[in-house]
């Protein structure tokens, strides 16, 4: 089951549990806007070539929209839409006050130059320049795009309506991004199950950990589960597995990877195939590369007790029940993994107040989101009897759906 049917189903699910009439379903559901254009520039041996560019805002009801930017080959109007929809699921169940959207150009930032790259990304600025804003919709990176494509959206934006770097999240820091801001997903991770583990009288230092993904995800998660007395036995990337149930020493094999971008000749483990992951024995696993990975050919094939979801959508929901059959349990990635968008949260306050915070201060606030975040996951899991995917969502949604009817809409 792919990704949009996937959420689609989880929030039927979710509505069920609340009640929702159809009416509201079909509102909530509804994107709010949507923006499809065109994006024409010169290339670098003065042929010209045209992109097709979107905008999905799904919902604003709880603040502005928020979401990310994708510049890949497969960005199309479904795609955006249901990422957009997710976005406004993920800050509502994070506490944070945004709605959801998200952007994308078609097009492979791998076959544009930097400076095609710069022209493509200030054209999409003149095309979407009057819905965004800090107050309306602020983008953020996604795949294919970065700190230095976010700093010149903001510097495209304030042609337009003067310096107001709070329009987009994810800067560099020369610009107003925040401290942190690089780890924040991973250490969201890691706040997350500290507090999950607590629920079964356990701490991080208790288990074995086996992360798929070494990014900035993957390799920021297992670094901090190593930092915190956890037993990281296996990480992989695109190509290998290393594996070592002793324990890897990740900053060792941090320094490999930076030095030969390879896992291969690393004396601290044992090198598989990449796919080797998913069976390798040990407490926690953590999806954090691609979405649908657990399907129900994989989900059999996995040992551990718990599944902690860094990746977006690594868990379909054929693998879910069998997990279920087998009381491997997951925390949901709209939840584990929001620790990204919620340090964006934090930039946009930062640059909204022009106040800017130590990392000290970032990683404090965020452990103190996780943790209450966490603890309405858990109370709804007993309010619903469901799991915490299910919990996950109806938090969400009813929070969505309330707003709605205190604007009286
Ligand atoms: P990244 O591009 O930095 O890293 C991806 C990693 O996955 C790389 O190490 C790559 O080699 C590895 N990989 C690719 N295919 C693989 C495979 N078949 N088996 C094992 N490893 C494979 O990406 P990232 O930013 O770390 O994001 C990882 C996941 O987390 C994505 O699903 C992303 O949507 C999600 N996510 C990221 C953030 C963030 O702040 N970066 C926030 C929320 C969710």
């Amino acid at each position: 089951m792919n990704a949009v049917d996937a959420v689609h189903q989880q929030f039927e699910k979710a509505a069920d549990l609340l009640g929702l009439d159809a009416k509201a379903r079909r509102r909530l559901l509804t994107a709010t806007r949507e923006i499809k254009a065109e994006c024409t520039i010169s290339r670098d041996d003065g042929s010209e070539e045209t992109f097709v560019a979107f905008r999905v805002q799904h919902d604003s009801s709880r603040g502005p929209c928020k979401g990310g930017i994708r510049f890949h080959p497969g960005v199309d109007a479904d795609e955006v839409n249901a990422l957009a929809a997710l976005m406004t699921w993920k800050t509502a169940v994070a506490g944070l006050p945004f709605g959801g959207a998200k952007g994308g150009v078609a097009c492979d930032p791998a076959t544009l130059s930097r400076a095609e790259l710069q022209r493509l990304t200030r054209t999409y600025v003149e095309r979407v320049h009057d819905a965004i804003g800090p107050y309306k919709d602020i983008p953020a990176p996604d795949m294919g795009t970065n700190a230095e494509v976010m700093g010149w959206i903001a510097d495209e934006y304030s042609k337009y309506y003067g310096w107001a770097p709070a329009v987009v999240t994810g800067k560099p820091l020369e610009l107003g991004g925040s401290l942190g801001r690089d780890a924040a997903t991973g250490l969201g991770l890691l706040y997350a199950a500290e507090r999950w583990f607590e629920d079964y009288g356990a701490k991080i230092g208790d288990f074995t950990y086996a992360v798929q993904g070494f990014g900035n995800v993957g390799s920021h998660a297992a670094r901090l589960f190593h930092e915190s007395g956890g037993r990281v036995v296996a990480v992989s990337n695109s190509k290998n597995t290393v594996v070592n149930q002793r324990g890897i020493d990740v900053p060792a094999l941090i320094e490999h990877v930076r030095k030969t971008r390879s896992f291969a000749n690393f004396g601290g483990g044992e090198l598989r195939d990449s796919a080797a992951l998913l069976s390798v024995p040990c407490d926690v696993l953590v999806p954090a590369a691609l979405g649908g990975v657990l399907t129900k050919e994989t989900a059999s094939k996995v040992c551990a007790r718990f599944i902690l979801e860094g990746a977006n959508h690594p868990t379909d929901p054929e693998a879910d029940a069998i997990f279920a059959r087998q009381g491997v349990l997951a925390l949901p990635d709209i939840y584990a993994n929001s620790g990204g968008v919620t340090v964006s949260y934090f930039e946009w306050v930062q640059n909204i107040q022009q106040y800017p915070w130590d990392e000290d201060r970032v990683n404090q606030e965020l452990r103190k989101r996780m943790r209450a975040a966490y603890d309405d996951l858990a109370a709804a899991a007993r309010k619903y009897s469901c799991d915490l995917r299910t919990a996950a969502f109806a938090i969400a949604v009813e929070r969505v759906h309330r707003a709605t009817l205190a604007r009286g809409l």
